[in-house]
């Protein structure tokens, strides 16, 4: 599929690793350019060279910054502006999950949580929407199955999660026809988090290929396996582009068929 984005820029938060990556890899093979950002600075400036490397020094912009800082965030966007000139697609996709009950979530917690999930969204929106509404472009926001079929072990990011998609909804409308938001929500993806949690497997001695198996089966995920960065990328590419240009207020589930409802 032609996904059309030649001459268009796009711009990637939490780029340095899992979802975020594999979306700015795709989106430059495609023809974009594109601006990326994450916290962790050596990390993302030793993806950035690499990016660089492989499809030009021209096409990539990387800045360390945290999506929770407003002043940072519109300094991104004003150097996404003087470098590129425009931006045709904002992909939210910073973030992690927080395994917590109601019992072990302090009112400290729930406040981080709610401030991750909804500011991740609302300060990227901010600043780029002027430049997306000039563009006629798109804006795709990475959440959790969780926002629809909520855990009890992760009440809290689940809650936020939910919030995330009641705010996106409203918002395509508040900025059609202009610009097009739509949302995934993955169930499983093999990235960064489920890394961290297998390295502190309780039981060091399992294999990574049967850790990932009984999760995939504890889970009960039809496809019989978690989800590759890459599959992610797919979705959050198709509708970001053209080829989804009658596609707004929509979310897309990525889950090997873990969701329940209809
Ligand atoms: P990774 O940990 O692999 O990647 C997360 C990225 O976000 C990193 O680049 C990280 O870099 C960056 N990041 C985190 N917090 C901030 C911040 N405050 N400001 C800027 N960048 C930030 O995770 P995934 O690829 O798995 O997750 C991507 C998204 O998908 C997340 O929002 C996650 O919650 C969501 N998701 C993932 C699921 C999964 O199974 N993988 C399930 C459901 C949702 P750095 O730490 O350097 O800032």
């Amino acid at each position: 599929m032609d996904y059309k984005y030649n001459d268009s820029v796009a711009v990637v938060t939490g780029g340095s690793s899992g979802i975020g990556l594999a979306t700015v890899r795709v989106l430059l093979r495609e023809g974009a350019k594109v601006a990326l950002c994450a916290r962790t600075e050596g990390r993302l400036m030793d993806v950035a060279s690499v990016l660089k490397r492989d499809f030009g020094e021209d096409r990539v912009l990387a800045r360390a910054l945290s999506v929770l800082e407003p002043e940072a965030v519109h300094s991104f966007a004003a150097e996404v502006k003087a470098t590129f000139g425009r931006c045709d697609l904002l992909v939210n996709n910073a973030g992690q999950g927080r395994v917590s009950t109601f019992a072990d979530t302090t009112d400290e917690d729930w406040k981080a949580e709610y401030e991750l999930k909804l500011f991740s969204q609302i300060h990227p929106l901010r600043a780029f929407l002027p430049m997306l509404k000039e563009a006629q472009g798109a804006v795709v926001a990475v959440n959790s199955l969780l926002a629809l079929q909520p855990e009890p072990h992760m009440v809290c990011t689940a809650s936020a999660r939910a919030g995330v998609q009641n705010l996106l909804k409203s918002l395509s409308k508040e900025v059609a026809p202009d610009v097009r938001v739509n949302s995934i929500l993955i169930g499983l993806v093999e990235s960064g988090q489920w890394t961290r949690r297998f390295a502190n497997r309780e039981d060091q001695n399992q294999s990574r290929a049967e850790w990932y198996g009984n999760l995939a089966n504890s889970k009960g995920i039809p496809l019989g396996r978690l989800g590759a960065p890459e599959e992610a990328a797919a979705a959050i590419a198709f509708l970001g582009s053209r080829a989804a240009s009658y596609v707004t207020g929509a979310q897309l589930e990525v889950s090997g068929g873990l969701s329940r409802s209809i």
